[in-house]
């Protein structure tokens, strides 16, 4: 096992890989940046190194600076957490090389699951459904247009290396999609450093339902079953739950199965989310495999029991996942409210700044995953996700009255957050009864 793992992270998901280390009796060296160097979880780390300042391209993104601070702490492994350099196939390769323990999967499992085309092209080998569309990435106009004529309007044009929403364009007609695929492949090229885009055909509504696996170095991956995120604001999670609601069991254990053996097919170490749309006649499309550990990854903790970041590690160490598929049980419900420091009556306006009162809630089935306590100041450098409320129930109603309980017992302020509109969400009759789709949140938004 290892030593000393290096953090390069910071918030809530610093705070929790610093919690999972301790419990396995490995030391923790937490980087920071100027605009961090307050933040309380530092003090829970062993050693506190600072890397540069606020903007994240001089501190979180900057590999060399990470990279000295692994060497001169002396940590023999990095955990990346998510965003910043957790899905960059040429940091996990630098780790590598010198002789740092990336903990995460290794270039070239990332490689296949992380671009879009390649992860497309394994997953149709493994049984994993995707969207009907373009076999690889699209070299001419004229290739779209015949795709596009063969699977049918509206079609989506998305980049291979594409990430948090960005460079997807929606055609709706040959048009659009003739004026589109050129703009697209200089927009992914600028965005993402590879212009490569494909089609692929755009489902008007649909739930977003992802399926949690992890592998391990020895060949073995197993599922952790599914999640259901699709209340969502502008393609960022807002709720996320596990179980997802009302989907037909034997179909979701199908596509649940599908998710491990694409893992197992890339020999793939570590935990990845297979991401996937599902349509009102529940069929299953895949979008995308998330080559790190997800924010909304307690949901899954909570109903299986399985420490995800733990189990993480472990595998990076070398070590054999310690479950059969068959011993994954899921109990109850749970349910994940995102904290952002945001005030929601105002479209969604960061509210960065101090928080002078802050009151957790507690209780039965209440976990916080949070780094932010009173006479905190939020920097206005970072997402704005304070934390992460995450209840457990017995069933999906008795988590939804627990969840509003301890929203009400919740209190932040004067920053404004998104507290109440979580409240009034656990108070909706749609979510209550449990399946909106993707663009239920926006349409509810604008009244
Ligand atoms: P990113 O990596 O940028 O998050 P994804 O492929 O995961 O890209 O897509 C992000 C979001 O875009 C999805 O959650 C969904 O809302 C929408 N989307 C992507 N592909 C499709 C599609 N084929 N049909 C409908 N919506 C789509």
């Amino acid at each position: 096992m290892f030593k000393r793992v290096l953090i390069a992270n910071r918030g809530e998901i610093a705070q929790r890989i610093i919690r999972a280390c301790r419990e396995l009796d490995i030391e923790t060296v937490c980087v920071y940046s100027t605009a961090d160097k307050d933040a309380p979880y530092l003090r829970d780390a062993d050693e506190a190194i600072c890397i540069g300042p606020g903007p994240s391209k001089d501190s979180y993104l900057n590999i060399s600076r990470i990279i000295s601070a692994a060497e001169v702490t002396n940590a023999d492994a990095i955990h990346p957490g998510y965003g910043f350099l957790s899905e960059r196939a040429e940091f996990s390769e630098i780790c590598r090389d010198c002789k740092i323990e990336f903990i995460g999967p290794s270039p070239e499992a990332m490689g296949k699951l992380g671009d879009k085309v390649e992860a497309k092209r394994y997953a149709k080998a493994a049984g994993v459904p995707v969207f009907p569309g373009s076999e690889g990435a699209i070299e001419e106009i004229e290739e779209a247009v015949e795709v596009a004529n063969e699977i049918g309007y509206p079609v989506i044009i998305k980049a291979a290396a594409g990430g948090g929403g960005r460079g997807m364009r929606i055609c709706r007609n040959e048009a659009t999609l003739r004026a589109n695929v050129g703009k697209a492949q200089q927009e992914a090229l600028a965005a993402f450093g590879n212009g490569a885009v494909f089609i692929e055909k755009f489902l008007e509504h649909a739930r977003h339902v992802e399926v949690q696996t992890i592998g391990d170095k020895h060949g073995n991956a197993i599922h952790l079953w599914e999640r259901d995120c699709s209340m969502q604001r502008r393609h960022q999670k807002v709720i996320e739950e596990a179980p997802g609601p009302n989907i037909e069991r034997k179909k979701i254990e199908k596509i649940c199965e599908s998710a491990a053996k694409l893992v197992k097919s890339a020999q793939y170490s570590g935990a990845a989310t297979v991401e996937f749309l599902m349509d009102d006649k529940q069929n299953f499309y895949m979008l995308e495999v998330n080559t790190r550990v997800q924010v909304e990854h307690p949901v899954t903790e909570m109903i299986t029991g399985v420490d995800i970041v733990k189990m993480s590690i472990m595998v990076a160490a070398g070590e054999k996942i310690p479950y059969k598929q068959k011993e994954i049980k899921v109990h109850g419900h749970a349910i994940e409210c995102r904290i952002c420091a945001e005030d929601h009556t105002k479209d969604f306006r960061p509210s960065a700044g101090l928080i002078e009162n802050y009151r957790a809630p507690g209780g039965l089935g209440v976990r916080m995953d949070s780094h932010v306590c009173a006479g905190y100041r939020v920097p206005p450098n970072y997402d704005s996700m304070i934390g992460k409320l995450i209840v457990w129930g017995e069933d999906r109603e008795a988590a939804i009255k627990r969840a509003s309980r301890a929203l009400h017992e919740f209190e932040v302020g004067p920053i404004k957050t998104t507290i109440p509109l979580h409240a009034e969400l656990m108070n909706n009759t749609d979510f209550k009864k449990g399946g909106v789709d993707i663009h239920y949140l926006e349409r509810w938004l604008k009244g």
